[in-house]
């Protein structure tokens, strides 16, 4: 397996909730390494943008509301097989029926409150965090692994 890169959000209930560090913490234990994080206020523009593949969705409005409705943290999570690890450890995009001990599972309230989101495949990956982050803001551990 190779090690990938992938894009991860942790929404405004999480930062509500505060369960920041239980959500990280279940990144760390499945292995993915946070290699670029900051809190931002995302403006309508931007979440607009980056959620445009949902523009025609009935839930479009009520996605944006939210993710404009407070501070998120954005990070870039490195690690073997990143991409779908990340996806399995977030767990199903509605909270009742994702799988136990998940993150959405454990914290999210609904399907629009659900706590987290991550990259779906390697080309999203890419671009949504050269959307968020500029190469500068990635770091390398110099550490072994
Ligand atoms: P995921 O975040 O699991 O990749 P999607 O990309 O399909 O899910 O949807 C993006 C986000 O839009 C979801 O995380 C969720 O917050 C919201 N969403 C998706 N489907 C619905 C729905 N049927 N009703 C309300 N919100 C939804
Ligand atoms: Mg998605």
């Amino acid at each position: 397996m190779a090690i990938e890169r992938t894009f991860s959000i942790l929404k405004p209930d999480a930062l509500q909730s505060g369960v920041i560090g239980k959500v990280l913490a279940k990144f760390e234990e499945a292995g993915l390494k946070p290699v670029a994080m900051k809190m931002v206020q995302l403006s309508r523009a931007e979440a607009e943008e980056f959620y445009g593949i949902h523009r025609e969705r009935g839930f479009f409005k009520a996605l944006i509301d939210f993710m404009t409705s407070g501070p998120v943290i954005l990070q870039v999570l490195e690690g073997e097989n990143a991409i779908a690890k990340n996806r399995e450890v977030m767990g199903a995009t509605n909270p009742a029926n994702a799988a136990e001990g998940t993150i959405r599972r454990s914290f999210a309230k609904s399907i629009d409150a659900n706590t987290v989101h991550g990259s779906d495949s390697a080309e999203n990956a890419k671009i949504e965090i050269a959307y968020f982050f500029a190469g500068t803001e990635i770091v390398k551990y110099n550490w072994a692994k």
